[in-house]
């Protein structure tokens, strides 16, 4: 996985998914609340058969989640 490449949204970014080599279709914006601050916003990238598992393996765990199209950004996950 390329951090740079989910970072800046240019064409390569693979899903975050482990083993997956899909290019990612989302963005998934989370935060840990225990050790992220409001203001912190964790993305991960994710294809289409990922989205939903990745998102519910946040969800899971009450982390704080938003699905966008990949390259889109938001302020804060809350
Ligand atoms: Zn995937």
């Amino acid at each position: 996985m390329s951090l740079l490449g989910m970072l800046d949204g240019g064409p390569g970014a693979v899903c975050s998914a482990s083993g997956c080599a899909a290019s990612a279709a989302h963005a998934i914006h989370w935060r840990n609340p225990r050790i992220h601050g409001e203001d912190r916003v964790k993305t991960w990238a994710a294809c289409d058969d990922h989205r939903e598992s990745l998102a519910a393996w946040l969800r899971s765990r009450a982390f704080p989640v938003a699905v966008t199209p990949f390259g889109e950004t938001v302020e804060r996950v809350a």
